[in-house]
């Protein structure tokens, strides 16, 4: 079983939509499991404050240290093998290589959601194996970060998309964004589906695919099909 737990001072934001669909069936079936910790119990004063200023000046609020370290240091003894995972937009970019690295950690992740201008940054230096960004914008919480970064783990967690085969030949295999689809009707709103996709030839079908792939990925992410290029000519 693959274990999730997550740090927040928002503990009603979970499971939230990981409940529904797949990941939420997959929890169902004993696939993975998901803990939430509430950072704001170890809060000292009646008022329950989670945040302190900033040294240095300027405008907003950190979360208060002992309060997050407290919370890990609680996640930890129930999960001592997990990676500690900081969802920061300052982190290390999300992507399909990342969700897969993650999938294989056997003790599973700890996830701290940060609020107001972050978490100190001597909590990262002691505590955090991993900051991660899910893209270059700043969102109000990590909490809405954890949602797509779980998901995109757990597609990699054996079992969980119940057929593997639909975990290849998509975007990002082999550094390619994935070709169209179409399903019936074959003409759609005066729109033809392509006439080799219905022509039951599999050799020519595979070859319309990856041509579509590659257009696709050279117009959209150049980024990404340099890097598609680059495997190929060394693979020459
Ligand atoms: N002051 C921070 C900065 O400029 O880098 C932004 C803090 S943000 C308002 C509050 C929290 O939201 C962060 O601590 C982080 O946990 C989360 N967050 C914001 N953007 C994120 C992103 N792109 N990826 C992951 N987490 C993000």
């Amino acid at each position: 079983m693959y274990k999730v737990a997550v740090l927040t001072l928002f503990p009603d934001m979970f499971p939230g939509i990981l409940n529904h669909s797949i990941t939420g069936r997959a929890k169902s079936n004993g696939l993975w499991d998901l803990k939430v910790y509430d950072i704001r119990q170890f809060a000292k004063d009646t008022h329950k404050t989670a945040d302190d200023v900033v040294y240095g000046g300027g405008a907003g609020m950190l979360m208060k240290p002992d309060l997050v370290a407290d919370t890990i240091k609680l996640a930890k003894q129930d999960m001592p093998e997990a990676k500690v995972v900081y969802l920061t937009p300052t982190g290390t970019p999300l992507n399909q290589e990342k969700a897969i690295e993650f999938a294989n950690f056997e003790g599973g992740v700890i996830l701290l959601c940060g609020h107001y201008e972050g978490i100190d940054q001597r909590v990262i230096d002691l505590y955090v194996d991993y900051e991660v960004s899910i893209g270059d914008y700043v969102l109000t919480g990590g909490e809405v970060a954890v949602f797509p970064l779980v998901d995109s783990i757990l597609r990699n967690v054996p079992g969980v998309l119940g057929n593997s085969a639909t975990l290849h030949e998509e975007s990002f295999d082999n550094d390619l964004l994935e070709y169209p689809h179409y399903t019936r009707p074959a003409v759609f709103e005066g729109l033809e589906v392509p006439k080799v996709l219905r022509s039951g030839h599999h050799g020519k079908i595979a070859e319309w695919r990856l041509e579509r792939a590659i257009e696709k990925t050279k117009k959209v992410r150049p980024d990404l099909y340099q890097k598609y290029l680059e495997k190929q000519n060394k693979e020459k």
